[in-house]
């Protein structure tokens, strides 16, 4: 793995040769990232417009981006050429996924927390808070209610502590889950572990684990995490490496968007990004755009660095267009209207009718881990998506047909990843309107599908019958 805080492999060797001051001492490799992005500022002003319909065009082709065009893109601020990037975001996520938009929802397993993130709910010193970790009967009530909305794929969400969220407890919720519910896929966002213990996370069949830097800039991390074990940023930086190690090839990854200043972060999470595809030959699987919210017992000022909703879209788009393959994750943080505008500036999943709070679907109560901004329900959202003449999908197909890593980007690269998207995502739709849909969305849901069924072939509407008869989980 190399020493970890020799940032040096943020910025590739080939880039760093064409830069300047080209040697990041060790202990100052952020500040040379920080020149990386400065020096870049004042080459890709406004005026060269050239070069970002350059980058455009290469994202538009699903090459990844190299440092030099995503830092052009960062300090754009002409909205004239905005406006071309947001929509050839949406045309890039449209070729690589077609219209579907991805829907799950987190469960949050425990909120008892040995950590002090600062800005966190679940900090240990938020003496307030209301502490509750969940029996193994407790997360399948919670799975079993949110599979009868209609939800297929869950993100288990767990803060850190040895005895409540250790891997002998994930493996048992897992399992329970997976035999005794009609939840598919499982991913999970919880605290890192070793490789050992990532191996056992893999084997009881979670798909993408997901975790977050939080920032990337070194003195804000530390103030940040002063104690417990999130307070080696070291062994936080390499935890992807620890899970591709131990078999995961889908990694979710992101910077909690409000703990320093975002420009610098989205570079450096593209640099961490662009760092694992030339080590393992794949890069993140998902890209999150969690942004910092108010939380009960919180000790940040929101307002400090805070991300605009112009800068949210901008780094929406920029991460679509660094990483075209990435799935971008958006979720209930975010109020509704924002959300449906992401979703045609490259996001492609979102969480709907999220708790964020331990036992929070079946009875609220307990510690919150921070404020929402969306409130819609599943069914509220589905709708919504239909209108917006994109295809809300409960697809889980990716998982049980081993999809993942290489072999998912090489197919997305071939645009089979889009035919894939669209029919699996129609197929998981027309199993939620014969399942879990009210009587008052149903009509339009049906005259939305009906709509996509009549431009696919026959053998989408073979498959649409099966699940009339009652069969479920058909994917291709
Ligand atoms: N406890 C594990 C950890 O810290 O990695 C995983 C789960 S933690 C509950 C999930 C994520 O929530 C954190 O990585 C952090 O980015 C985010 N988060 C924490 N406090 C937040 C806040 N006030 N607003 C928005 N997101 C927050
Ligand atoms: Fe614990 Fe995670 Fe919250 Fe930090 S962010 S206090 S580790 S739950």
């Amino acid at each position: 793995m190399g020493d970890p805080l020799n940032l040096n492999w943020l910025i590739p060797a080939k880039e760093r040769e064409t830069i300047e001051h080209s040697v990041f001492p060790l202990a100052n490799a952020i500040p040379g990232i920080r020149f990386f992005l400065d020096n870049m500022k004042s080459m890709h002003g406004d005026s060269n417009k050239e070069f970002i319909r350059e980058i455009l065009a290469k994202s538009l082709d699903l090459h990844v981006l190299n440092l030099k065009e995503v830092s052009a893109l960062i300090y754009l601020h002409d909205r004239e050429i905005w406006e071309e990037v947001f929509d050839t975001a949406n045309r890039i996520k449209e070729k690589v996924y077609g219209k579907r938009v991805v829907l799950f929802a987190p469960l949050y397993i425990s909120n008892e927390c040995m950590n002090d993130c600062l800005y966190c709910g679940f900090r240990s010193g938020n003496r307030d808070a209301r502490r509750k970790s969940l029996t193994v009967d407790e997360v399948l009530q919670e799975a079993e209610f949110l599979s009868g909305k209609g939800y297929r794929r869950l993100l288990l969400v767990a803060s850190e502590h040895a005895k409540h969220t250790g891997i002998d407890y994930l493996e048992k919720i897992i399992e329970a889950i997976y035999k005794r519910t009609d939840i598919r896929i499982l991913h999970a966002n919880t605290a890192p572990m070793s490789v050992d213990e990532f191996k056992r996370l893999k084997a009881s069949g979670i798909g993408v684990y997901q975790c977050f830097q939080e920032t990337y800039h070194i003195p804000s991390y530390r103030y940040l995490h002063q104690t417990g074990t999130k307070a080696d940023y070291a062994s936080r930086l390499n935890v992807m490496d620890r899970a591709i190690e131990a078999g995961f090839e889908d990694v979710g990854m992101g910077v909690l968007l409000g703990l320093y200043d975002w420009r610098w972060e989205v570079g450096a999470l593209i640099a961490h990004s662009r760092r694992l595809i030339s080590k393992y030959g794949f890069g993140p699987h998902t890209l999150s755009v969690p942004r910092l919210q108010p939380a009960e017992g919180s000790k940040v000022n929101v307002d400090t660095y805070r991300v605009s909703d112009e800068d949210l879209k901008k780094i929406v788009a920029i991460y679509r267009l660094a990483l075209p393959y990435v799935g971008v994750v958006v979720s209930t943080r975010e109020r509704s209207g924002l959300r449906d505008e992401l979703l045609s500036m490259g996001a492609s999943q979102i969480s709907a009718g999220s708790r964020t709070s331990p036992w929070g679907y079946i009875e609220k109560g307990d510690t919150e881990q921070f404020e929402i901004g969306d409130n819609r329900s599943l069914e509220d959202i589905v709708r919504n998506i239909a209108e917006m003449g994109m295809i809300p999908s409960l697809c889980t197909a990716c998982y049980r047909e081993g999809r993942s890593g290489e072999q998912f980007r090489k197919l997305a690269q071939n645009e089979h990843m889009k035919k894939l998207c669209h029919e699996n995502a129609l197929l998981s739709l027309k199993e939620y309107i014969e399942d879990c849909c009210s009587e008052d969305v149903k009509e339009d849901l049906e005259k939305r599908l009906k709509e996509e069924i009549a431009k696919s072939s026959n053998g989408l509407t073979d498959k649409m019958k099966l699940v009339e008869q009652g069969k479920r989980d058909i994917h291709s």
